[in-house]
Order: structure tokens, then C-alpha cells, then sequence
């Protein structure tokens, strides 16, 4: 088998251009409207993956330049979800924010984000990715006044992005991957429901499948939480033999600068790694040597077929110069891998 070695993808987003949203900052809002948006969010498709072509990435992605943020705008389009009167709520035990509330039964009427993967197929002709929150992350993002139980909700949310995930693989998407970032924070939940909402959200999908589980963007409150967890990070090692046991192919995860033990990826055998080469919480470049010495590292428990170097997490806290740069150092320390591997 000739398999493709080291294929570089990055976690999901990228940040936006500064007439389309405020740069810099989580949640920013559209600088422009109805149609202007629409075109305009296109273009920023457009140039997220000149940038991703240029730099030499292999699995390329819209840079979630459609959303203002990977859960939030996701569940705006679902009925049963209250906008207007938010509430606060601590997400991932760290930080509060004021989060939309569920009111009623949620459903989905209509497809969310199929015309925009469908601009993307049309624009390139790379292997693409698609990412969508996970069940428990979403659950994790909203007030629930009516389901009453995470669990229960989490179930409701896992059938409604299936349907919308089974969209997504028909119009050509090659790689539909599940943001749960939620699942280094309740491990327990994880065990008794998570990781079965996983499933069901990927449930009959035959395109790859993904999940990317980090500590978070490089924002304050993750930062200092991360300054909390001591010297090794062993979060992965309750839910990596369960993610083993699971129907999910791939699975993203944390090492750039991380105190994530490497060896934890053996439990992942049999598993496609995303190994988060590059860290999103600094605007500083990486070389690739850099890059390349974590791949190296990875590579002690993964084989080169089944690594692909990746960021931590998504970019797009950070500055579009800093972004291109670290697209530029991850594509080309796998290239210095690659080549060594070729010997
Ligand atoms: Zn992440």
C-alpha cells in the first residue's frame, strides 16, 4: 500500500478578515449584512484555502469563516433555542459566558451549513473537512430549561447533527470531524453518555470521522486553567481507550508545548492521530524544526500512515499573519519528516 505519509490538516478555524469580523476575538460580530455577508463570507472561504494551498496543507478546511462561533452558530438555526434572553452559564467548569437558553423541544428544520460545504467542495479539489461541535460540547455551550438533563439533551443534539452531518458526506465532504473539547473536562459524562452521542452523531456516516479534543483556544481563562493541571496532563488517558473501542477513525489531539504525556496516543491503536504540532496560544511562529521534533516524538507511538500534524486547536483568536506563518512551519516540518522518512 502507497499510502500518503504525514498529510498536514489543521484543527478547524482560521481567523477572519478584518472587514468580515473583528479580528482577534471570540464571538466577534459580522461587519456586514445579508447579501454583502454571504458574499463576503465566501471570499474569506476563498482565501482561507490560498493561504492553506500555499503554505502546502494537505486536508484543507473552510476556516469556519461561516460562523461566528463552532457551537453558537450551529444551534441559531434550531428551533427551541431562545437568542434573546440568554443566561449565564460556566462552560467547562472555567469561564462564564451568556449562552443562549433551550426553551422547548430543539429541532432542526432545515440544513445549517450544507450550502457552504458545498462552496468549499466546488473551490478545491484537495480532501476536504468539515467540523461541527459534538453533542456534549454543545450541551456544555447552552442554558437548558427544558430537557432537564444533559444527558437527554445531548441525545436530542447527537441525531439532529447526524441528519446534518449525512448532508454534509453527500455533497462531497471527505471528512466530517466532531468538536468536543468538553471531553477533557467530565470525563465521568464522558464514560456513561459521551461517547456514545459521538457515535450516534456519526452513526451510518461512511466518509472518514473525526474528533478533536484540546484544552481549549489560547484565551485567558484556558490558559491560566491549563497553569492548574500540574505537571503531566493525563485528561486523554480515561478517554482514549473508549475513543479506541468507538467507530470514530480519527482523532485530534494537543501536543505542541502541551503537558500531554505522548505516550497516551498508544491508546489510541489503531486510530488516524491528529497530532497538534503547532500552539494556538501565541502569535509566535514556529520554525519546523520545531514542528518537526513533535511529529518526530509522535512518531514513537504512530505510524507515519496514520499521523497527520495539525494545530493544537483552532486559530482564530490569533492574527491572520501569525496564522499564515504557523500554516507555512506545519506544512514544512512535515516535509523535513517526510524526507527523513525517505532517507
Ligand atoms: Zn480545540
Amino acid at each position: 500500500m502507497n499510502q500518503v505519509r504525514l498529510q498536514t490538516t489543521i484543527a478547524g478555524s482560521l481567523p477572519k478578515p478584518s472587514w468580515l469580523a473583528a479580528p482577534r476575538q471570540l464571538w466577534a460580530p459580522w461587519l456586514l449584512e445579508g447579501a454583502a455577508l454571504d458574499e463576503g463570507m465566501q471570499d474569506a472561504v476563498r482565501l482561507v484555502l490560498y493561504d492553506q494551498n500555499s503554505a502546502g496543507i494537505d486536508v484543507v478546511t473552510d476556516g469556519e469563516q461561516t460562523r461566528r462561533h463552532f457551537v453558537t452558530t450551529f444551534v441559531e438555526s434550531l428551533e427551541g433555542i431562545d437568542f434573546e434572553h440568554k443566561r449565564t452559564m460556566r462552560i467547562r467548569d472555567r469561564y462564564d459566558a451568556e449562552v443562549p437558553v433551550v426553551v422547548g423541544p430543539v429541532v432542526r428544520r432545515k440544513s445549517v451549513f450544507v450550502e457552504h460545504a458545498r462552496f468549499l467542495r466546488a473551490e478545491t479539489g484537495k480532501r476536504v473537512k468539515f467540523t461541527l461541535p459534538g453533542p456534549m460540547t454543545i450541551v456544555d455551550t447552552l442554558f437548558d430549561s427544558h430537557y432537564k438533563s444533559r444527558e437527554k439533551l445531548a441525545r436530542v443534539f447527537a441525531d439532529i447533527l447526524n441528519a446534518e452531518a449525512r448532508e454534509l458526506e453527500a455533497v462531497g465532504i471527505d471528512i466530517i470531524q466532531f468538536d468536543e473539547p468538553a471531553f477533557n473536562v467530565f470525563m465521568d459524562e464522558v464514560r456513561d453518555w459521551g461517547i456514545a452521542t459521538l457515535e450516534l452523531a456519526a452513526a451510518g456516516l461512511k466518509c472518514t470521522t473525526a474528533t478533536h479534543i484540546c484544552y481549549g483556544y489560547g484565551i485567558k481563562a484556558n490558559v491560566d486553567w491549563k497553569n492548574s493541571l500540574g505537571s503531566e496532563w493525563r485528561q486523554y488517558e480515561s478517554t482514549f481507550p473508549l475513543l479506541a473501542k468507538s467507530a470514530i477513525d480519527q482523532v485530534s489531539l494537543e501536543c505542541a508545548n502541551s503537558k500531554v504525556p505522548l505516550e497516551l496516543i498508544s491508546l489510541l491503536d489503531g486510530k488516524d492521530i491528529m497530532v497538534g504540532a503547532i500552539d494556538v496560544t501565541t502569535e509566535q511562529v514556529e520554525t519546523p524544526e520545531q514542528v518537526a521534533q513533535v511529529i518526530r516524538a509522535a512518531m514513537k507511538y504512530v505510524l507515519p500512515e496514520k499521523l497527520y500534524p495539525c494545530t493544537n486547536c483552532g486559530l482564530v483568536p490569533l492574527s491572520r499573519e501569525a496564522a499564515r506563518g504557523k500554516l507555512h512551519a506545519l506544512a514544512a516540518g512535515a516535509a523535513i519528516v517526510r524526507k527523513e522518512l525517505a532517507g
